[in-house]
């Protein structure tokens, strides 16, 4: 039997606005056929079935979503009954992937985020939540959900969007805001302050001014979320192709310092701006690539980020006395080090990103050409060099020698192993070697 209707929850009392096919641009030709597929299933099998979430926020911008959530009463078992394609995930909250080749339609029951007396939620001392899971009704799932603008649901049965929040409204005023009190909502969970930030960028929102005001005093509770989340959580802010909106966002609502403490404490110090202007170069940067379907990478990405921080450590380092090279190898291991405690960097990111740091160094010696020319890391090093030059004007000549350098090493024969890849630096990883290598650098700095 689907789920039924339960006893009253915090949801049962949302006033629901119906919005019919005629008073909204949501069109069947604009949702993924599988999507379409899994909704119709559901509905000849007797359960409400809805597109839900960011697919539905998106479609009403004119976007185009990247993936398509369905909202059920059946359980992931009924689910998995209809669909032959169909397995269970998550052992906490089970969830039922519908796999259609390379793409998956989640398909979750309503579930509830409530203390409805059985002990099934449990908060964190702090308000963070721990557990929610407990199925529930349509309005109980629509409340547990972020934003007014994520919790809109696109009924099958009648093409409707139905509305238990005020989202379509907010929708249309191109505003972000959460769904209850906004404090209690950024303490059970902190990542959804960056969500706030993200999404607003992304869609070119602005922030309900309830929704943004908590942002600069609860900044720090992002330390207590999980780094591999806050990880997945940066790539997204960085490298959707609103990497610059999202920067800005992140300074405004005061939540920098707690995701990148040491780059924001160097941009400060900096007084010139000149440091500050070259990562939103960088930036400006990484939005046309992505903009441009290349390829992006998380290496360069923290390169960048954590550019400021390893400048202003190996300063520092240097002021001692230390040697140049053992202090760009402490700098990098430091800042490293340093911002792990926020944000899991995976070694396969972290590592290329130190060498892209410590290549730089080597620009200005010029010496053993064809070795630094063939380093796998040459590339994505070279154009973080055009980066800087771009933003102070110092390094024009290194970059004219070592361009110079990759023209004629191209005019001559030689092994492949010495060929230059170039998207080793944007890919992070070392990739199968080419013969030829592209034309200039990329980046349009
Ligand atoms: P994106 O365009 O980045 O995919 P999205 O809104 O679809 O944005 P997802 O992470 O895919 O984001 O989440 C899907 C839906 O799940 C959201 O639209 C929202 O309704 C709900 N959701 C996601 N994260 C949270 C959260 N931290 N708290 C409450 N609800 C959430
Ligand atoms: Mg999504």
């Amino acid at each position: 039997m689907p789920i039924q209707e339960s006893n009253p929850s915090p949801g049962a009392s949302l006033q629901l606005r119906v919005i019919p096919r005629d008073a909204h641009p949501i069109s069947r030709k604009d949702i993924s056929p599988n999507a379409l597929r899994v909704l119709y299933r559901l509905r000849e099998n007797g359960y409400g079935a809805y597109l839900v979430g960011g697919a539905v926020r998106d479609l009403l911008v004119g976007g185009h979503p990247k993936d398509f959530d369905v909202a059920t009463n059946a359980t992931p078992e009924e689910v998995k009954a209809l669909f032959r394609n169909c397995r269970l995930i998550g052992r906490r909250f089970r969830l039922a992937h519908v796999v259609y080749g390379r793409e998956i339609i989640e398909v979750a029951t309503f579930r509830a985020n409530v203390d409805d007396g059985s002990g099934d939620r449990q908060l964190h001392e702090g308000g963070r939540l721990l557990r929610d899971n407990v199925y529930g009704t349509i309005e109980d799932d629509a409340v547990r959900r972020d934003f007014t603008a994520n919790a809109l649901y696109y009924a099958i049965e009648d093409f409707s969007v139905r509305d238990y929040t005020g989202g379509f409204e907010d929708v249309q005023n191109r505003v972000m805001k959460l769904i209850g009190e906004p404090e209690q909502r950024y303490r059970e969970d902190p990542v959804r302050m960056l969500r706030a930030v993200r999404l607003a960028a992304k869609l070119g929102f602005r922030i309900d001014d309830a929704t943004a005001a908590p942002l600069p005093l609860l900044a720090p509770l992002l330390r207590e979320a999980a780094p591999a989340r806050l990880f997945e959580e940066g790539l997204k802010l960085f490298l959707s192709g609103h990497a610059v909106e999202s920067f800005l966002g992140l300074e405004r609502h005061g939540l920098l310092p707690v995701l990148l403490p040491e780059t924001t404490a160097a941009l400060k110090a900096n007084r010139s701006g000149a440091l500050r202007g070259m990562l939103l170069e960088g930036l400006r940067g990484t939005d046309a690539r992505v903009a441009a379907d290349e390829p992006v990478s998380p290496a360069f990405l923290f390169a960048l980020l954590l550019w400021p921080a390893y400048c202003r450590a190996l300063m520092a380092l240097q002021a001692q006395g230390m040697h140049a090279a053992e202090a760009q190898r402490r700098a990098a291991d430091r800042v490293t080090v340093h911002q792990l405690e926020t944000i899991a960097l995976p070694r396969r990111f972290s590592l290329p990103m130190q060498e892209i740091w410590l290549l730089q160094s080597r620009f200005g010696q010029r010496k053993r050409v064809g070795r630094l020319l063939a380093h796998p890391r040459f590339r994505a090093a070279f154009d973080f060099l055009v980066l800087r030059q771009a933003a102070s004007d110092e390094h024009a000549e290194e970059v004219a020698f070592w361009r110079e350098a990759q023209a004629s090493a191209e005019g001559m024969p030689r092994d492949s192993g010495e060929a230059v890849d170039a998207e080793a630096g944007h890919e992070g990883a070392p990739r199968r070697r080419r013969r030829r290598r592209r034309g200039p650098s990329s980046l349009p700095a």
